[in-house]
């Protein structure tokens, strides 16, 4: 196998037993290229990115070939699928190669796309080329606007057809996480009664992840309590930024409360609340705005999958409960940010809230407004963002409360820097997905690379950048349909 100098470890979920997981090997793909490499994650992990882009390190990241010490399997979980229980889900196409010490901590290297498993069901174990570059820029664009995420190393390709709607071409994505157990590896167990496993599983989860609540009365209510407040501050970071994940089932939930499982998903245009970015959704389940309730649903699926665990109704529906605080105060923190407010008072909310109906009402391109607002905070013009608007009547009175609210903060003086550094530049718009692909398609990776480098670091100006990424979106933006294709 090929050695990079990985540290695996032999005490993650490999060792948990045959009970959780299938040792397998990837299936391999004809003649493999590169698309893109994120050297910024390379780098953390203790990688070289001059070794990752040999033909040999393609092959091994696509599955052709063995990392020395690696010993592949694929796990098993379950969960609710747009509400509706489904029964056994994957991995049906993700192989885990190992769980290695790197200097960011043990992290998981796991490949999608790379052939069928046991859990595969109807499916043909592969990933498409374009669904693979928008989960690869997504993650890494997630990790550079600071929101938890599963992260992308590299993504490979391979001519060899993957039948969809169309026949398109293979795709490999090497995922990285310090874990990508979901809500359903826990409803899995549960589910069947298999109880011996899922107090493993918790157990692992426990002493790995969240080692304080084996020291609470209840360890298995504060495991349920902490990922709660993890998912409820993760979904309020989603909110503020206009993220959209598109399909939150319970299989596509982390218990390290990552974002994890990029399909549909949609960093919002035009601010519409309902906005529903997967097209496959036809309820609207997974609208934006209903995203936080959603969140809620999904905790309670993973509560009633711990409570054998716990045993009462009463702590595990306390722990749920903690939601209802905690996510209004992430999301009122994160909004107040995105205006330079550092405490909270009484009329933020209002604030926040009568600038939203003004944006919807405007359908406001919601990643321009934040930002222009900001650079106006740190002393541009107003023009730019005054003249974003119809009706400037009402925003100019909103204005005005905004900034005298300001005018009350200690440190009035450094918002706009503070907004600077919140609301960002650059974020993964669909259209800006669609053309790097469209050049992928044609063998021409550039566009990933020149994306990747801006969405790494997306409060920067990058000047260069700015007519090609920062814009309004075109017309044909709002066409693009993505669905659960992938
Ligand atoms: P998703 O909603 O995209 O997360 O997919 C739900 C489940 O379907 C995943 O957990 C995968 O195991 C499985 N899956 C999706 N696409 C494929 C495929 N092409 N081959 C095998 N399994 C798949
Ligand atoms: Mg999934
Ligand atoms: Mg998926």
């Amino acid at each position: 196998g090929l050695d990079l100098g990985l540290a695996w470890r032999a005490d993650g979920i490999a060792a948990l037993g045959p009970a959780f997981h299938t040792r397998l090997m990837p299936t391999p793909l004809p003649s493999p290229y590169l698309v893109g490499l994120s050297e910024a994650l390379a780098r953390e992990l203790g990688l070289s990115p001059q070794e990752l882009g040999t033909p040999e390190a393609l092959d091994a990241f696509t599955g052709n070939r063995l990392l020395a010490g690696s010993d592949p399997l694929a796990t098993v979980y379950s969960g609710h699928q747009f509400g509706v229980w489904a029964g056994q889900l994957g991995d049906g196409r993700a192989i885990l190669l190992g769980e290695a010490d790197t200097p960011a901590g043990p992290r998981e290297l796991q490949l999608k796309g790379s052939g069928r498993t046991p859990y595969s069901r109807m499916g043909d174990g592969r990933a498409v080329l374009r669904s693979s570059i928008r989960e690869f820029l997504a993650s890494e664009a997630m990790a550079g606007l600071g929101v938890p995420t599963t992260r992308a190393l590299m993504v490979t390709g391979s001519d060899a057809p993957v039948r969809r709607e169309e026949i398109e071409t293979a795709a490999v994505v090497t995922r990285v996480a310090p874990s990508f157990i979901r809500f359903g590896h826990f409803e899995h167990f549960a589910a069947a009664n298999r109880l011996d496993e899922l107090r493993r599983l918790a157990d692992f989860v426990i002493d790995r992840f969240h080692p304080a609540c084996r020291e609470a009365p209840q360890p298995y209510a504060a495991l349920l309590q902490a990922v709660t407040e993890r998912t409820a501050d993760l979904v309020a970071q989603w909110q503020a930024l206009g993220f959209c994940h598109g399909v939150m089932n319970t299989d596509n939930m982390s218990i390290l409360g990552l974002t994890i499982d990029y399909g549909p998903f949609q960093f919002l245009d035009a601010f519409d609340p309902g906005h529903v970015c997967n097209h496959s959704d036809t309820e609207g389940r997974y609208a934006y705005n209903r995203q936080p309730n959603v969140a809620y649903w999904n905790l309670f699926c993973l509560g009633q999958a711990l409570l054998p665990l716990i045993g009462e109704q009463e702590p595990a529906l306390a722990a749920l409960e903690a939601y209802k605080s905690a996510f209004p105060h992430a999301l009122q923190t994160r909004m107040s940010a995105k205006l330079g407010l550092q405490d909270a008072r009484e009329g933020d909310r209002a604030l926040i809230e009568d600038l939203l109906g003004l944006m919807a009402a405007a359908r406001m391109d919601y990643t321009l407004f934040w930002r222009r607002l900001s650079r106006h905070a740190a002393g541009d013009a107003l023009d730019p963002v005054r003249d974003l608007f119809i009706d400037r009547d009402a925003f100019d009175a909103w204005l005005a409360r905004w900034r005298e609210r300001v005018a009350q903060e200690p440190d009035a003086a450094g918002a706009g820097v503070r907004m600077l550094a919140t609301n960002p530049k650059y974020v993964l718009r669909n259209h800006l997905g669609e053309l790097a692909i469209r050049q992928a398609r044609n063998q021409d990776f550039s566009g990933v690379a020149r994306l990747l480098a801006v969405l790494q670091s997306p409060f920067d100006e990058h000047s260069a950048h700015e007519a090609e990424f920062a814009g309004l979106p075109p017309d044909w933006a709002s066409s693009i349909e993505i669905s659960c294709s992938s």
